[in-house]
């Protein structure tokens, strides 16, 4: 079984991508661990993709596409593997389809977790810690039980991540739009994209993607 879980920064698709890789024993292959891994080890592509970097150049798909064909040669990925990261545009996507049909294989799934963006940003942007205990908290979702007091600790100091602004978190989101459209029309064509409620609870969107992927017959 070979799967694409998209979905943009926030939609916990790091959570749902762990829970698929246990459940089901597949391993999952992120592009950005891999290159960096290959640089690590100074392997042909690391020593590659290092002076590209260095340069400050983008790694070509014709790199990117060699290293998930030798990645996906090793023993741990014979039953399925899912692709973290990869492909990002049309062009990656076709030159993977091209990869796995060599191969005889096929992508099984293209799950994507839909978001509100409008509830995506009031969920982001409401976030507050505490600078003591490392509490979190909400705005509207869940405020302290004194104005201005953590409930945990009594410190009165609580502190926002700058990225959490509203400008930031809504062009993470178009980035994504604009990135992803093209992506999931190549993948609608071949009638394989599955959407879950990606703005559900954790175990609720667990569970739509558990049901879409047995659904598999791979
Ligand atoms: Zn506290």
């Amino acid at each position: 079984m070979i799967l694409i879980l998209l979905g943009p920064p926030g939609a916990g698709k790091g959570t749902q991508s762990r829970r698929l890789q246990e459940r089901r024993g597949l391993p999952q292959l992120s592009t950005g661990d891999m290159l960096r891994a290959a640089v690590a080890a100074d392997s042909d592509i690391g020593r590659e993709t290092k002076a590209i970097m260095a340069a400050g150049g983008l790694v070509p798909d014709r790199l990117m596409v060699r290293m998930i064909a030798e990645r996906i040669e090793q023993e741990d990925c014979k039953d399925g593997f899912i692709l973290d990261g990869f492909p990002r545009t049309t062009a990656q996507a076709e030159a993977l389809d091209g990869l796995l049909v060599a191969r005889g294989l096929k992508l099984s799934l293209v799950i994507e977790i839909r978001v509100d963006d409008l509830v995506m940003i009031e969920r982001v942007i409401g976030r507050f810690t505490c600078t003591k205990c490392g509490i979190g908290y909400h705005d509207t979702f869940k405020t302290t039980r004194i104005d201005n007091v953590c409930d945990s600790c009594g410190s009165t100091k609580f502190d926002r991540r700058a990225d959490d602004r509203e400008d930031t978190v809504r062009a993470r989101l178009e980035a994504y739009h604009i990135q992803t459209a093209p992506l999931l029309d190549h993948y609608l064509k071949q009638g394989i994209v599955v959407p879950v409620d990606g703005m559900a609870v954790m175990d609720e969107v667990t569970f739509q993607i558990n049901q879409a992927v047995d659904g598999v017959n791979d």
